[in-house]
């Protein structure tokens, strides 16, 4: 079942949509690459025109307004408003607990499907070494603004080595801030993670083994709470057949600086498929990564094995030891209440 505001299905239609790339914090894994997207925000009345041009090519794809941190732009009401107008099947703002502008007070709870809070840890220490310090704090503070307000309020965890260990107590945490839905996150080598010394981010990465061993089980017991977990395999089983959404989903993520991917791991290239001129949505020439979608390769994900290739293995006949799946096609853990008689507890 697709989540009500983002659709990690094979056959999703989002927006995710990068109104400009300035951020108070500095996190130790951020993928914007204000070199590659941009340093703009961009004006308003550019961003109502091009999700104008995006709600006439998805017609009720979900929206995702992110950043940088979004807050930061003043008119970010009034680019709600205009989602809504435009008929976007849901709008969500993703943050980073600081909430800029008064943002909480400038909007209804009916405008907004939900705020996305990131945090990258259970306990203050760990998520401030690795987001910054105080943004534990503060993040935990704006989600109990938001849940005061009657705002939905979700959470997205990037799991890595760093606090991967603290996954089981992120489930009382969550129950406690009313906290609805849990998106799990792996760790992407791009933007700053792609450049940290020495060997990128690829030692924060689980290997397949930890990532099994850790991440399945503690979903469960997270969504056992009435949490609903969104998470990522990763790491496919032998014989799953294996699916690109690049070739079957709709999503666009749109940077400011005009470039819009189909496929967020290849965002630190200029080999995005289509570009905003102006106001007018273009394809773009071959090659691209469009054509990197249609390759069949024994790893899985082709722009995984290109992006980063530290996080594959090899046998001794040099067959890959594990495929990778594909990113945006995640798996979902509904609350017992909803599973139903013989549910299993992971449902595509
Ligand atoms: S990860 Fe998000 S909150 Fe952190 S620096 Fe990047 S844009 Fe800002
Ligand atoms: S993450 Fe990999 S599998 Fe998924 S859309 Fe991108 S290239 Fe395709």
């Amino acid at each position: 079942m697709p989540d009500a505001t983002v659709d990690f299905s094979a056959r999703a239609a989002n927006v995710f949509f990068h109104v400009l790339t300035r951020c108070n914090l500095r996190c130790r894994y951020c993928y914007i690459n204000p070199a590659a997207h941009g340093r703009r925000r961009l004006p308003a009345e550019r961003i109502e025109r091009w999700l104008a041009v995006l709600a006439e090519r998805s017609p009720g794809a979900n929206l995702v307004l992110l950043g940088g941190e979004p807050t930061l732009h003043p008119d970010l009401p009034r680019v709600v408003r205009a989602a809504r107008r435009l008929g976007y099947a849901s709008v969500t703002i993703d943050t980073n607990g600081y909430l800029f502008h008064d943002i909480l007070e400038a909007l209804e709870p009916g405008e907004v499907d939900a705020f996305s809070f990131s945090l990258d840890g259970a306990a203050p220490e760990t998520n401030d070494r690795l987001r910054g310090k105080g943004s534990w704090a503060t993040c935990l503070e704006g989600i109990r603004k938001a849940r005061a307000r009657g705002f939905a309020a979700s959470l997205i965890f990037t799991v890595s080595t760093a606090n991967a260990g603290e996954l089981d107590a992120l489930g009382p945490l969550l129950e406690k801030l009313g906290v609805a839905r849990l998106f799990l996150q792996v760790l992407g080598l791009r933007g700053r993670a792609a450049a940290a010394a020495p060997r990128g981010g690829a030692g924060l990465r689980l290997s397949p083994e930890q990532w099994r061993a850790r991440v399945p089980a503690a979903a469960a017991a997270i969504a056992a709470r009435g949490i609903r977990v969104v998470a990522p395999q990763v790491f496919l089983d032998p014989g799953e057949p294996f699916v690109c959404a690049g070739r079957t989903a709709d999503n666009h993520f749109v940077f400011p600086n005009g470039r819009v991917y189909r496929c967020p791991l290849g965002a630190d290239y200029p080999i995005h498929s289509l570009v905003f001129r102006q106001d007018r949505l273009e394809e773009r020439p071959s090659l691209n990564e469009r054509d990197l979608f249609a390759l069949e390769i024994p790893e899985g994900c082709v722009m995984n094995r290109l992006v980063q290739p530290d996080t594959l293995r090899y046998t001794p006949e040099g067959t890959p030891a594990y495929r990778i799946g594909c990113c945006l096609i995640k798996k979902e853990i509904p609350p017992p209440a909803e599973r139903g008689e013989g549910g299993t507890p992971w449902s595509r």
